[in-house]
């Protein structure tokens, strides 16, 4: 299939275009570099420079010609769409309306979407399934789970088909270290944690120690890069192939705790990671990990690096090699 892949040129889009490529299909990368980079392109995939904000842009892509996209431009900063929600809405929800429009203009029937668990808000269960209520605890979860809903109306009324794909927390790099574009200025732990031990910020901090769970501080289900990118591109063959719309689920089932997750990174770095203990960060739940079961049962979804020594071997093998990104 020919993919325009919008967001192709950041973290994780780099990782599904190499794996849409391995997977035979012809790959067109949209993105405007605000936090990816042309450096990062993937070989073997074609660019468009050009912004989902702006109409133009985006309708001039699709009328290359297109049989499907995948989207994953979207702002991700939970804390900064607290404080910034207009940009949340201009980009995500408008944004993303632009490409849905884009789309109905010009015949192309299949979106992959970046959804994410933050659409669930705090969990009244774990694991956490589809069927879990969803009531965002943030701003940007809350853009998610509307574009989610314009997904489901343009399926209905113009047969586009999705699949929402609500991510759990990635993290990880190419474990054959063919992709090593570093986020500036990231916000989640593992990438921190990879800071600190590259000696680029003094220590890490904590966020909660005294939390209800075994050691103290939260639980979250990290899920490799590389496994979430295969799920993009069989999700993508299933929508296409049965005209059938999913959301799903993509996590590694594990939970696992900030402080293991800092233990084991001293461990497979043999870096000190200096870390201190400071108050909670708001919004954060204490236990959060998915059940991926539907993901099995629908696309075959098995991940296969999502463990913690994968995760953090992967993502130290990036980090010890490279320089601290310009900010
Ligand atoms: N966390 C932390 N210190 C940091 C960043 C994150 O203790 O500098 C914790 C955070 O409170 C959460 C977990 O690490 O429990 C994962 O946070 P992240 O922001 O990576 O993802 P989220 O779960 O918010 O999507």
């Amino acid at each position: 299939m020919k993919v325009l892949v919008i967001g192709g040129a950041g973290y994780i889009g780099s990782h599904v275009v190499k794996a849409l490529l391995s997977a035979g299909h012809a790959v067109t990368v949209f993105d405007n570099l605000s936090s990816g980079q042309l450096g990062n392109l993937f070989p073997g995939a074609g660019f468009i420079a050009g912004d989902i904000r702006h109409p133009d842009d985006i309708n001039g892509a699709f009328a290359k010609g297109f049989d499907a996209c995948v989207h994953l431009a979207a702002f991700k900063a939970v804390g900064e769409s607290m404080s910034e929600p207009e940009k949340y809405s201009v980009n995500n929800i408008t944004g993303t309306l632009n490409i849905l429009n884009a789309m109905s203009a010009n015949g192309c029937k299949n979106i992959v979407f970046s959804s994410s668990a933050a659409t669930f808000g705090q969990p009244e269960y774990v694991p956490m399934d589809e069927k879990h209520p969803t009531n965002p605890e943030s701003y940007y979860g809350f853009t998610k789970l509307e574009i989610e809903r314009f997904l489901k109306w343009y399926d209905v009324i113009r047969g586009i088909k999705f699949a929402a794909l609500r991510y759990f927390n990635a993290a990880g790099y190419d474990p054959s270290g063919e992709i090593t574009g570093l986020e500036r200025n990231p916000q989640n732990l593992l990438p921190i944690i990879m800071e600190v031990a590259a000696g680029w910020r003094k220590e890490l901090q904590i966020f909660g120690q005294d939390y209800d769970t075994r050691d103290g501080t939260c639980i979250r289900d990290y899920v490799h890069v590389s496994d979430l990118a295969v799920a993009h591109v069989k999700a993508l063959e299933y929508i296409s192939s049965r005209k059938e719309s999913l959301t799903v689920n993509l996590g590694s089932e594990t939970g696992v705790s900030v402080t293991e997750m800092v233990e084991a990174a001293r461990k497979i770095t043999g870096k000190e990671i200096p870390a201190k203990y400071v108050g909670r960060r708001p919004g954060d739940a204490s236990a959060l990990y998915a059940t991926s079961a539907l993901a099995k049962e629908k696309i075959e979804w098995n991940p296969r690096y999502s463990d913690v020594d994968t995760l953090i071997s992967s993502t130290w093998a990036v980090y010890k090699n490279a320089k601290a990104p310009k900010v």
